[in-house]
């Protein structure tokens, strides 16, 4: 299995190389500023004490507050958390935000605990790690398993140990109405097809309005990527879930979709589509594949398969480096992840600038700024991926790597 840590890493090195970047600032940037490991003892329902271990990463602040989610998950671990905490740093870079990278997690399956156990879990971690962050100096969110109550309850225990009067704005994420932002769940999503507008408006891959796109996934991202991407005149002819995909090649009514998987759990048997795995929509002939579910999807085994014109990453790591260079080498364009689906990371900066100046912008203007800097930063990876000759890919790692050395 490909280790993510590793594929970033020589990706950075890759990116080094080409621009000739300084080897000390690079030598820097592939070790971590800070990792701590924490034990979280939580009464559990049954009245026992459960010992929970729980980390945070801060990989680099030379631009800004350390920022990244927490997750919840039985195989987090430090390596995991350490590579995640990198790969913050340089997509926060891309976008531009004013923030390094971070991540956390606690060794948890969230699903066999109570609401009471979930809670006493979150505030006992900030219990553990409150003198590591703060609204200037490390701001988390939510990541898989951690939503916007749990954000709640962390704000109010980091508010309860240290009265900070930004507590507010030491996590982002929080629900609508407790401090969270406007336009949050659209953001990577739609943040996604603000970067393909611009790729179309480039003639990337020679894709068109009116071409043909196949999504893998129909979770918070893939969903509102597909709305937005049928809004623009794409016709989104396929899409999936973890039990398999469907596929019309007319196009697919996506609220129909939607209203099938609410119903039936599944997308499974939608009437007016064929049912296929998740392999063949990698495959399907069409214009523009989305991967939008899951990490290492496209590999050495079927990037040579792949027909799509156009490759937009949603997912994180949906490529593996050896499928990289086949689509490199049959001039395939893939517009990476840390560019893609940086819409997140923006409209977290949002959450985090209106907690900080006490404002609460509309949807419509978090929209708006999100199109305009994440158009900006396919712009300014596109530059560097001409002068370079080389993939979007090398490019938004040279473009992220030199706006931070040039803060270091
Ligand atoms: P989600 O949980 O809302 O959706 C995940 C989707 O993947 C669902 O449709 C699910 O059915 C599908 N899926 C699960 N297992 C699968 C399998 N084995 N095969 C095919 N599909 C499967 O998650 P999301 O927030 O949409 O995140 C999707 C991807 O985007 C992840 O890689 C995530 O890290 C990345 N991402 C998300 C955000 C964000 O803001 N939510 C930001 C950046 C990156």
């Amino acid at each position: 299995m490909t280790n993510p840590f590793e594929t970033a890493k020589s990706q950075l090195m890759q990116a080094a190389k080409i621009a000739k970047l300084d080897e000390d600032k690079i030598e820097q940037l592939l070790a971590t500023d800070r990792c701590v490991e924490v034990s979280i003892p939580v009464k559990m329902d049954n009245g026992k004490q459960k010992i929970f271990t729980g980390f945070r990463s801060q990989h680099n602040n030379a631009r800004g507050p350390y920022k990244g989610g927490i997750r919840y998950h039985q195989d987090v671990n430090l390596d995991e958390v350490r590579a995640l905490s990198f790969w913050m740093s340089f997509k926060n870079a891309v976008v531009n935000v004013p923030f390094g990278g971070g991540k956390g997690g606690i060794i948890v399956n969230p699903k066999e605990l109570s609401a009471g156990e979930l809670e006493r879990l979150s505030r006992g971690f900030v219990q553990k790690i409150y003198p590591l962050i703060g609204p200037e100096v490390d701001v988390p969110a939510p990541d898989v398993n951690t939503n916007g109550q749990i954000m709640e309850w962390m704000v109010d225990e980091y508010k309860n140990l240290t009265g900070h009067p930004k507590a507010l704005a030491t996590f982002t994420g929080k629900p609508l109405g407790k401090g969270g932002s406007e336009g949050r769940a659209e953001a990577t999503g739609f943040g996604g097809v603000y970067v393909f507008e611009e790729a179309v408006k480039n003639s990337l891959g020679g894709v068109v309005k009116g071409n043909t796109m196949a999504l893998q996934g129909f979770g918070n991202v893939s969903s509102f990527f597909a709305q937005a991407a049928q809004k623009l005149g794409f016709k989104v002819v396929a899409l999936s879930d973890s039990k398999g995909g469907i596929v019309n090649l007319e196009g697919l009514d996506l609220d129909a979709v939607a209203e099938h998987k609410k119903q039936t759990g599944s997308l499974k048997d939608f009437a007016g589509a064929k049912n296929i795995t998740n392999s063949e929509l990698l495959e399907l002939p069409v214009d523009v594949l989305v991967p939008g579910a899951l990490e290492n999807v496209l590999t050495a085994d079927n990037a040579d398969k792949v027909k799509a014109k156009l490759i937009v990453e949603m997912a994180n790591g949906p490529t593996t480096p050896e499928a990289d260079a086949i689509f490199a080498k049959k001039n395939i364009p893939v517009i990476p992840d840390i560019l893609a689906n940086s819409g997140g990371v923006c409209v977290s900066y949002y959450e985090w600038y209106q907690n900080m100046n006490n404002e609460v912008w509309s949807k419509e203007d978090v929209l708006e700024k999100l199109s305009k800097q994440i158009k900006q930063a396919f712009v300014d990876v596109y530059e560097l991926q001409k002068k370079y000759n080389t993939t979007f890919r090398t490019g938004a790692y040279i473009l992220a790597a030199e706006r931070i050395i040039a803060k270091m």
